[in-house]
């Protein structure tokens, strides 16, 4: 059984991927990002042009790829698509490969592999129900859609695009719909996580909280504490 595996799940744009990876590094843990995962066979397929609606299609995809997780980056075959991925035309179509049960099944055995054989903080949408049920410290972040909405916006706007906030407010609940109606793998609480909620917070005030909750719960460190890198 994987000891040290910190999940944690929860809606698009509650902060998970910034405090996981800032979380896994206060503890002296891999990050390990499960969407990038999904994402990494959007990307695939459509430089192939699979069709996206074929689900066999998809999982020969899957089976083909070797993904790795090394320092947080996202490496298909060798080449790094931490950045690839997160492009928005992957973004369209990502629910394809996340929606196909087979696909699924590909990427959570490989996420299990990932977990007995290292220490990581694993973030996603089902990590805490699906992929690691035993894990001993699970969170399921949130923020409310208003919130996310904005954050969204102040991120683009860094980037120099413009867009108008209702239109981002209504992708993020269509994003929660579909992430929660999905019949394999759906986004919803682990039953014995801790709820941590980032509205109003900074990322150093959520890495905190959750710091102290993982150093008391993870056999890694209880009774002995590591000092900070
Ligand atoms: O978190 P991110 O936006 O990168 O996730 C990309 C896609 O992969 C989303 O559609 C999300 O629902 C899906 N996903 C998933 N299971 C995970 C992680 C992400 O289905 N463990």
């Amino acid at each position: 059984m994987p000891l040290d595996v910190v999940t944690i799940d929860g809606p698009a744009g509650a902060g998970k991927s910034a405090t996981s990876r800032a979380l896994a590094k206060r503890l002296g843990f891999e990050y390990l990002n499960t969407g990038a995962m999904y994402r990494a066979i959007a990307l695939r397929a459509l430089r192939l042009r699979v069709d996206l609606t074929n689900a066999s299609a998809l999982a020969a995809v899957a089976r083909a790829i070797t993904l790795e997780s090394i320092d947080g980056r996202t490496i298909m075959d060798g080449e790094d698509v931490t950045d690839a991925v997160r492009a928005p035309e992957i973004s369209r179509v990502v629910r394809y490969p996340a929606n196909a049960p087979e696909v699924r099944a590909i990427l959570v055995e490989q996420q299990r592999r990932i977990g007995l054989s290292r220490a990581i903080v694993t973030e996603g949408r089902d990590q805490g129900t699906a992929v690691f049920p035993d894990a001993r410290c699970k969170f399921y972040l949130d923020a409310s859609a208003e919130e996310r909405a904005r954050r969204r916006l102040g991120e683009l706007r860094a980037r120099g695009e413009e867009a108008a906030l209702d239109v981002i407010l209504s992708q993020i609940l269509e994003r929660d719909r579909l992430d929660s109606e999905r019949a394999v793998g759906p986004l919803c609480a682990p039953e014995d996580a801790v709820r941590v909620d980032s509205d109003g917070k900074t990322i150093e005030e959520v890495v905190d909280e959750m710091e102290r909750v993982a150093r008391a719960k993870l056999p890694h460190f209880t009774g002995r504490e590591r000092p900070r890198a």
